[in-house]
């Protein structure tokens, strides 16, 4: 019921207007002067004021402007009802911004028709205000609450829908969040640009999208980094959609007809066990991400408390490392590559050590990721490939004439301006031949950027240095996609390699894999090789050479000099010949 106000000083034509408009539906208030009028029309926001001209105190104008005035009344239709009738005094309210004039006296039609017409039209004024107040809102929210590249929930939205788990499930309830980045993405997002960077987090969000459940929130939470959140902990599921996940983003996406490949890196935790607070669960899910990361990412991990300690031991390790070069606390250590034809060592794998004076010797899968998130990835590679060049060198010089040396390079070194020049100038200083030298790289490091590699790779191979593919079968991509790779040597993984000849399926991947690499002029080298009946089989299906523990483990310069001055081809021969099943 629509409320209008009366204020009119002559009681008898108050009391009149009001019946009559009570009896026409109205619900009404009455003033019987300007002051009250307006206080009245303040306290109840009246959908219509009717208003006498000529009042004692305040008159007509004066309620008027100050309802004008005011940000609550400031719109409220205002009908004048007066006596006085000359066009100056009508212009006088209309410029106030009155609505409309009634002339007393007046008939009931009169008055409705001038209520019923600005009642209409605020009603109109109000929908379409409402219906602004609508878009405004929603485009608020979508600022609010959904991230502008993606269109996918932001972390405000990520924390209510985990707010409205815990509504229904009670707090601490179980839950899973995966944190998803997506590997070097700043580096990518870097070669594509803005737009192509955002097209691209565009594509993943919808391949993610199509993974999970309506009842799961996929939220974009920073660069290149996804969460998920699901309304249960289970984690035999999480462990299986984090798989799923990896393989799907493994697939090329298609940018304006460019392939592009991209890998992932995924840490879990389960709630409540692993938090009970969202930012607890974003946190350690964060840990765990980190911890796959510093491992060369494409692969998933859960949340433990023992990441979160190892944290501050890798903060430690780290204000270690950046002196270690200048304490000269690094050690490069040879592992002999032999000949499965001749039985020669032909090769040798130069790996990085680091004595530290407390910890004692350092693996590198410990500190190589440390070094490479610090800038110490650069002049520690370029010391382990001099002291390496020059090791082989005088190894040569004492008639080991047709030894080679492989070197490690990390995905950073790849990216240096000036790599070839530095490797030019350390073959130059050591006098190593390129010929005797080798440098590997894995296959995710070239997949990452297949033209900067094969442009990189191209110049090192015209100086005459070959180039090998570590750990291949680990990085989930086919020989096919490497093809258009300019290399010389594969290098199988050792978790292809373990069990060869004893179990069935590894050993029908590496047959093939050896197969496959041959008929592409590929030189094969199997890694980690422990065991005789690896041994015998990597020999039966033509593998070229082999490097491992079943030979020697990788020892220090003058024990590996040692080792080369004792070897004897013939002997490790007849141990494969003397092998029988
Ligand atoms: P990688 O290049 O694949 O090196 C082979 C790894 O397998 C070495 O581990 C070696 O000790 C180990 N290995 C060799 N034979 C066997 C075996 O029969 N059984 C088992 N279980 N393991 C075996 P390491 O030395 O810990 O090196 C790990 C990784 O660290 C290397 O993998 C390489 O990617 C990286 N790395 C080592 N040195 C350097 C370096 O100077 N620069 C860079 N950028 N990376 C390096
Ligand atoms: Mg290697
Ligand atoms: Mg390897």
């Amino acid at each position: 019921m629509p409320k209008i106000l009366v204020i009119e000083d002559d009681i008898q034509v108050l009391s009149s207007l009001s019946e009559l408009l009570s009896s026409a539906g109205f619900q009404v208030n009455t003033a019987e002067n300007g002051l009250k009028g307006l206080k009245s029309a303040l306290d109840n926001q009246p959908d219509l004021v009717i208003c006498d001209v000529i009042m004692p105190g305040l008159d007509g104008y004066g309620v008027l402007k100050e309802l004008r005035a005011h940000r609550l009344t400031v719109n409220i239709p205002f009908i004048f009802l007066t006596g006085l009738a000359s066009r100056q005094d009508q212009r006088q309210g209309m410029n106030l911004g009155a609505d409309d004039y009634l002339l007393k006296p007046f008939t009931l039609e009169e008055v409705l028709a001038a209520i019923n017409t600005r009642l209409a039209k605020q009603a109109s004024v109000t929908q379409h205000y409402v219906t602004e107040l609508k878009e405004a809102e929603e485009r608020l929210n979508s600022l609010l609450f959904y991230d502008n590249a993606t269109r996918l929930p932001n972390r405000v939205l990520l924390g209510q829908r985990f707010n409205w788990i815990e509504e229904v499930a009670g707090s601490h309830a179980a839950v899973t969040l995966l944190s998803i980045s997506i590997d070097r993405f700043n580096r990518i997002n870097e070669s594509l640009g803005f737009i192509g960077g955002d097209n691209l987090l565009r594509l993943v969000g919808a391949r993610l999208q199509r993974l999970v459940a309506d009842s799961d929130t996929i939220a974009r939470i920073q660069a290149g980094q996804f969460a998920i959140l699901l309304p249960s902990a289970d984690k035999t599921q999480a462990h299986n959609l984090a798989r799923i996940i990896l393989a799907e983003l493994a697939e090329p996406f298609d940018l304006d007809g460019q392939e592009l490949f991209v890998t992932a890196s995924i840490g879990i935790a389960l709630g409540p066990k692993d938090g009970a607070e969202l930012d607890t669960l974003l946190k350690n899910a964060d840990v765990a991400l980190n911890h796959v990361q510093e491992r060369g990412g494409n692969f998933f991990h859960f949340y433990s408390t023992e990441l979160s300690h190892n944290i501050i031991e890798k903060v430690n390790l780290q204000a270690n490392l950046r002196q270690a070069l200048q304490r000269d606390e690094f050690r490069v250590y040879y592992q002999p590559q032999i000949n499965l034809v001749t039985g020669q060592v032909v090769g040798v794998e130069a790996l990085i050590r680091w004595e530290h004076p407390e910890r004692g010797l350092v693996l590198p899968g410990e500190f190589i990721p440390l070094a490479e998130e610090t800038n110490l990835i650069g002049p520690m590679s370029e010391w382990v490939l001099s002291t390496a060049c020059a090791h082989v060198k005088a190894w040569q010089e004492k008639g080991l004439t047709n030894l080679r040396v492989a070197v490690n390079l990390s995905g950073r070194q790849l990216t240096e301006e000036d790599l070839r020049q530095k490797v030019i100038q350390i073959l130059e200083t050591t006098g190593l031949s390129p010929d005797s030298l080798e440098l590997e790289l894995t296959e995710s490091v070239l997949l990452r950027d297949m033209g900067a590699a094969i442009s990189i790779l191209s110049e090192l191979r015209a100086l005459g240095i070959h180039v090998a593919i570590d750990d291949f079968g680990t990085g989930y991509s086919s020989l096919s996609q490497l093809r258009h790779l300019p290399f010389d040597t594969l290098k199988v993984d050792r978790s292809f390699v373990q069990n060869v000849g004893e179990k069935a399926e590894p050993s029908a991947i590496t047959a093939a894999i050896i197969q496959m690499a041959h008929t592409l002029n590929l030189l094969v080298i199997a890694e980690g090789v422990e065991t005789l009946e690896e041994l015998d089989f990597l020999r039966q299906t033509s593998c070229d050479e082999i490097q491992g523990y079943f030979v020697s483990r990788p020892l220090p310069g003058d024990e590996f000099l040692e080792f080369l001055v004792n070897y004897k081809p013939e002997a490790f021969l007849q141990k494969i010949t003397n092998f029988v099943k």
